[in-house]
Order: structure tokens, then sequence, then C-alpha cells
């Protein structure tokens, strides 16, 4: 067993794995399958919206050098929506018109019914008319030409309903990265098969894991926790490896005897482009690639194997997507108290915030050991402290990735919001 050469500072590892994890394929796909993907390229108008003037209302098209109050108007063609009129309108006439229906040539008002005398082959105007009363202009929606939708946003319910209404039958996107999650560990047991005998734990990595794949937007699965034995271990990797993009296990991949993650990944042919980072929790990750396959391993420890995840496999997967908007909130934060870091690499510490004039206060969640799985529901964001420092003085800002994006819109006071590319 190898034990670890050098360690590499995050910064650089996040690099690595940015620069190693390139942008998925476009892929042109039906409207609604583009539902929540990123689009790939902006969008433009291809003709004015809406198309032609049309009425906002239900009445009658009239000129409005005629509609004064009191005037009778003889009635003589009809303007549904999705029908032209066949005449125009001349001085004393109207023509019927419903909501959507194309203006006719010589009107430039509508009258609404409610303000005439009713339907009829006559009706008497009750109110004044002006000039472009009720009437949706040509264009006034978006312009042919237009830039309706950037490269990047995420296709909701308002992107569908404005390409459709440029004709767009299909949406040129980012898909999804297909995310195989695996544990490895000898004593791991599916939670809810069976209980535990003596020296077992339940495998909630992959559970853990998958939650934050899906969340990120992947198209995520897992598989059943491997054991730690090298053909078992070889199998399932080769499998995972196989049918996804991002691969992402957990355990195994530290310096212990039964740790063979590493050893079976360079078998079967990844490329390794680190392993071990100077990070606590999360030293031993291990980041590498397979043709268009990334794998990363992390490190089995609950909390280290989120952890890496919310540090690595996210900003990967997002890049991916083409979802750097959806990258986690960066904000600079403070301790009331000296924190001290010791360790000699930076510690992504999980702490809890509070908005107070100052700023962000954190605060840590408490013990901070990486197996304390309850430790990480208490967590509002991940402090990022050290390595080059021994810790930060009580009130001196800190960089901390925020996990509870609610916790900081519902604070009253923001703190200084710092934009840093994962
Ligand atoms: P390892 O990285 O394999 O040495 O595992 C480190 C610690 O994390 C050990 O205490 C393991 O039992 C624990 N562990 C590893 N994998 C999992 C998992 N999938 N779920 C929960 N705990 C795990
Ligand atoms: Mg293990």
């Amino acid at each position: 067993m190898q034990l670890f050469k050098t360690l590499i500072d995050y910064p650089e590892a996040i690099s690595l794995v940015l620069e190693n994890t390139p942008r998925l394929p476009v892929a042109c796909v039906p409207l609604m399958e583009a539902r929540e993907l990123a689009l790939s390229e902006d969008i433009r108008a291809r003709f004015d919206s809406p198309p032609f003037d049309n009425s906002a209302v239900d009445g009658y098209a009239v000129r409005s050098a005629d509609a004064e109050a009191g005037r009778i108007f003889k009635v003589v063609d009809e303007a549904p929506a999705g029908r032209p009129a066949q005449k125009e309108v001349g001085e004393g006439e109207a023509i019927k018109i419903f909501t959507g229906g194309v203006v006719p040539r010589g009107a430039d008002a509508v009258v609404m019914v409610e303000n005439t005398s009713g339907w009829g082959e006559e009706f008497e105007l009750k109110k004044a008319a002006e000039a472009d009363q009720n009437l949706r202009a040509a264009g006034e929606d978006v312009r042919k030409g237009d830039l309706i939708l950037r490269a990047g946003t995420e296709v909701g319910a308002p992107e569908i309903a404005l390409a459709a209404t440029q004709g767009y039958g299909e949406l040129s996107v980012y898909r999804k990265p297909k995310v195989v999650i695996l544990s490895t560990g000898s004593e791991l047991v599916e939670p809810g098969t069976r209980a535990l005998s003596p020296g077992e734990i339940f495998d909630s990595n992959s559970f853990a894991l998958l939650a934050q794949a899906l969340e990120a937007g992947a198209d995520a699965s897992r598989m059943v926790a491997a054991s730690d034995d090298a053909d078992a271990l070889r199998a399932a990797m080769e499998q995972a490896l196989t049918s996804a993009d991002v691969v992402v296990t957990s355990g195994g991949v530290s310096v212990g005897q039964r740790d063979l993650v590493k050893s079976t990944l360079l078998e079967l042919g990844v490329e390794q482009v680190f392993w071990g980072v100077k990070l606590k929790p999360g030293k031993p990750v291990f980041f590498g690639t397979r043709g268009d396959a990334r794998f990363f391993g992390l490190p089995g420890n609950p909390v280290s194997a989120m952890v890496c995840f919310e540090l690595f496999v996210r900003p990967a997967l997002m890049e991916m997507m083409g979802r750097e908007d959806k990258r986690r909130p960066r904000i600079g934060v403070y301790f009331d108290e000296d924190v001290e870091n010791r360790f000699g690499r930076m510690h992504a510490m999980r702490v809890n915030l509070t908005g107070t004039e100052k700023g962000w206060r954190a605060e840590s969640v408490g013990a901070q050991g990486s197996g304390l799985v309850s430790s990480l529901t208490k967590a509002d964001a991940l402090a990022l402290i050290g390595p080059e420092s021994e810790g930060v003085r009580a009130g001196e800002l800190v960089e901390a990735i925020v996990l509870r994006e609610e916790v900081v819109l519902a604070g009253q006071q923001k703190g200084e919001r710092v934009e840093i590319r994962e």
C-alpha cells in the first residue's frame, strides 16, 4: 500500500478538477425535455411578438377619431382570434373583435363591449375612446432578433413559454451528467435489509452522496456497496465506469492495507490527476479520468465524503452542465473568538451562521470529527480556514461556502459576498 507522496492545496485541486472536466456534449431535445437543464446557446426572437396588432379585450374595433360617446356605430364584420376580418373599418363603422383578434385595417382603437349598448348589428358607444386603446402592438413583447434567453439559463416554465411563443419545438441544452455512486467497505450493510452483526455499520454514504448528486441536478443512481475485496471492487468499479460520466466512490482510498480503491482504479486504466489534498476533512480524496469518465474516490468517513462532494464533485457537475449560476454562494464570515488551525491543511469547518450588524457570524457546530453525521444536519456553511495561517482571529473575515442558502436569504443582514470561481 502506497503512502501519499505529496499533498496539494485545495485551490490547486479544484482547478485540476475543473480543468479536467469538460462540458458535456450539447444535445438538441424536445422543448419539454429541456426542463431543468441549462441552455447551451443564446436564443433570439425569430419574429416580432405578438406578430400582429391585436385586441386586448372583447368589443369593437373603431376609428378613435369617430369614437365620441353617444355615437351609433354600424357593425360591418367580425375578427375573432385566429380569423382576421375581411373588411376594413370606415367612418362610423366598427368590427366586432375578440381578445387576440387581428386589429382590422382602418381601426386604431378597441372599445370594450361593456362600454357599449352591447352585441348587435349596431351599438351605441357609451364612453369616448382614445387612439391605441385596448390594443396590443406587434412586437410589444419581444422584437425580432432580441436576445430572449441567455446561454446557461435554466429552462423552467417561463422559459418554455417564451421559447414556444417563438415556435421553438426543440432547445439546445447541456444534458444531465450520469452519476453512479458506489460505497466500498466490507463492514457495510444495506439499510432496511437486516440487523447489524458485530463490527458492521449501515451504508449511509451512498445515500447521502446520491441525495447530493440529485440535488445538484445530476441523473444519479447508486450501486449496492462493494466489499474490500479486490475482485469485487474491480467488477463494481468497472461496471460503474462503463455506465457513467462521473463515478463517485466512498471509502477505501486512504493508506490502510484494505484500501484498494486507488490501486484497483489504476489497474482499470483510470489516470490519476491527484491523490491527497491538504484538506480536513477529506485528505485522501482521489481524482482521475478514464476516457470521458471522471472518477472521484472520496474518503469513507461520512463527513469527509459529504464535504468532499461539496468541494469537488458538485463544482464538477455544475461545470459539466454549464450551471455556473448554481454554484454555492460564498460569503465572508467572522468568528467571535480566535479559531486555531494547527493541522497544516485547510479546515472546512462546519459552522452555523447568524446575521449580525457586523455581517455573518460563524460558530462551530461543535465537535468536528469526520464521523459525526449528526453534525452535518446542524451546519449552515463550511468556513474555509487555512492552511497558510494557523487560524483566524476574532472578527477577521474568512470565506465560507453556504450550504443552506435559505439561511442567508432569510438573514436581515447580508455579509460581504466573496465571488470566487470554484
Ligand atoms: P475508509 O475510508 O474506508 O477507511 O472508511 C473510514 C471510515 O468511514 C470507517 O469508519 C468506515 O467504516 C466509515 N465508512 C466507510 N464507508 C462508509 C459508508 N458507506 N457509510 C458509512 N460509513 C462508512
Ligand atoms: Mg473502508
